[in-house]
């Protein structure tokens, strides 16, 4: 995945692999050269990513969920258990993870029903998140959940956006805490201020730009 060089910091590397049934998009994020790294949305399949990190050598510092569906969380227990990485969701839906309504079978398919997939903390809007050397600033972006968050890397251009902004597309409002207001305020008030060159790392499908996404939106009369 192509990485952006800003004001000589340290080059960001991100591997995106799509886990499940909802090809979700699990990402691994490290500074270039580093051993240390995060992971966002490991969604299912965590035997697999434990290989990945254990095969390139990684030592996992945090397990991120940007929102507490299932496809996004399926993942949490193994990966704790494997690397010690405390696991962080947003407060708003911390208990999606402590009582997971199963869509879909999700987590059934993913081998993690009834295993413990709490968080060990919670996020707000205007937290900085600290790890493996890299600052993600927490942005709210609820609608699609009430407690999603977009997680920004503001040294490296780089927001991942979870299910609440995809590449011509934004997240579904039909499940339970769906609010569409929301997660159009959330898009057009919060995402769409950071600045157009930032890559749009969503939570299915292929990257995007804020300035694309903003095109689009006016183009095809999206508020
Ligand atoms: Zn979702």
């Amino acid at each position: 995945m192509p990485t952006r060089e800003q004001g000589g910091a340290p080059r960001v590397e991100i591997k995106r692999i799509p886990v499940g049934p909802l090809s979700t998009n699990c990402y691994i994020v490290r500074l270039e050269g580093q051993e240390r790294a995060v992971v966002i949305d490991p969604g299912a399949a965590p035997a697999k990513l434990l290989k990945l990190v254990s095969d390139a050598g990684l030592k996992i510092e945090a397990i991120i969920n940007t929102h507490g569906h299932p496809d996004h969380i399926g993942g949490n227990a193994a990966l704790r258990e494997a690397t010690g990485a405390p696991v962080y969701v947003g407060e708003a839906d911390a208990h999606m993870l402590e009582e997971p309504d199963d869509m879909f079978g999700l987590l059934e398919r993913a081998g993690a029903a009834g295993m413990d997939l709490r968080a060990d903390i919670m996020m707000k809007g205007g937290d900085r998140l600290k790890a493996a050397g890299m600052e993600f600033e927490v942005l709210a972006t609820p609608g699609h959940t009430p407690g999603g968050v977009s997680l920004y890397l503001k040294d490296h251009g780089v927001v991942f956006t979870g299910d609440t902004l995809f590449n011509r597309g934004v997240g579904r409002t039909d499940f339970a805490g769906g609010d569409e207001c929301a997660l159009m305020d959330s898009i057009h008030s919060v995402l769409f201020l950071l600045d157009g060159a930032t890559q749009v790392l969503p939570g299915h499908g292929l990257d995007t730009s804020i300035a694309a996404e903003k095109e689009w939106h006016s183009r095809i009369g999206l508020r």
